[in-house]
């Protein structure tokens, strides 16, 4: 498909030219139907990012643990240009979880819940919705949206940021319809108390089984995530929700690499979930993101 003006003809070879810092032959395409020319790179996850060699490890990196910033100092470049990265990556693994999800066989029993963060203060609270399949561990679908402040902080961030928006129900919503493809349609869904999820389970999958669970409190180990003794019946999503805080350095607790912005965290959570995915999967291969997959 034509990236400019997305006509579905297919595209024409148009001569090959040689990449100047790695001495490599590539192919240029042409658009039949409007003409703008394009080499094969336009459709690599690399396409005008001068050091090629480091993306791979700087995926590795931001999902292992490690800040943007000391990331940039560890393989040499500015900030900027890991923040760049980390939004092509981010909608890079979001397609390529959008394939899985569409690939993949049904999953019978998923677990759903939300995890909370904030941007900038806890006055600005954000919730991130995430579903995981139950024994494979393998994320499903996520979200971040922004949610109001509770408790005692409620008065002092509405007096200093106004009202906040709360997204908790359309995220939720997202990512209910988003497992709708990889999801048994009378398969089981099992979640906390929360009073959030009932209706909104119940309006996209109307034949599912929805059982819920009280809440236990947290041990130290997952830092909240992972419960306190015994058998946890939603052990799979705590167990992955204690990764994320563990793997991505902005959802650590008492950190001062806190997020700046929602859209960001989403992208790096969504190239986590890619890496764990990946990671669950990889059969001593190297974790490695791939662009071909959204291409082909
Ligand atoms: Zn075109």
């Amino acid at each position: 498909m034509c990236p400019s003006c997305r006509s579905q003809k297919p595209l024409m070879k148009n001569g090959t030219y040689v990449r100047k810092s790695d001495r490599k032959s590539l192919i240029r395409y042409k658009c039949p139907a409007c003409k703008i020319t394009m080499s094969e790179t336009f459709f690599s996850i690399d396409y005008r990012f001068r050091k090629r060699s480091i993306n791979q490890l700087t995926f590795r990196a931001l999902c292992s643990g490690v800040s943007q910033r000391r990331c940039g100092f560890l393989v040499d470049i500015k900030p900027i240009g890991i923040a760049r990265r980390v939004v092509r990556f981010g909608n890079c693994a979001a397609f390529n979880l959008d394939a899985y999800r569409n690939t993949r066989p049904k999953a019978t029993v998923v677990q759903i819940d939300e995890m909370e963060s904030f941007e900038h203060t806890k006055c600005k609270p954000l919730t991130m919705p995430i579903a995981v399949e139950q024994g494979t561990r393998k994320i499903l679908s996520l979200r971040v949206g922004s949610i109001a402040a509770k408790g005692k902080l409620a008065e002092i961030s509405r007096a200093k940021y106004g009202r906040r928006l709360c997204q908790r129900k359309a995220c939720l919503q997202e990512v209910l319809k988003e497992i709708s493809s990889c999801f048994l349609a009378n398969g089981i869904i099992k979640s906390d108390e929360s009073n959030h999820y009932p209706k909104p389970i119940a309006r996209a999958f109307p034949d599912a089984t929805h059982q819920r669970f009280k809440g236990k409190r947290g041990c130290v180990t997952g830092q909240g995530e992972m419960k306190r003794g015994g058998y946890d019946p939603i052990f799979t999503l705590n167990h992955s929700y204690a990764m994320f805080r563990d793997n991505l350095k902005t959802l650590s607790r008492r950190t001062w690499c806190t997020c700046k912005r929602p859209d960001r965290l989403q992208s790096l959570m969504y190239m986590y979930a890619w890496f764990h995915n990946l990671w669950l999967e990889r059969k001593k291969r190297p974790v490695h993101l791939d662009w071909s997959i959204i291409t082909n």
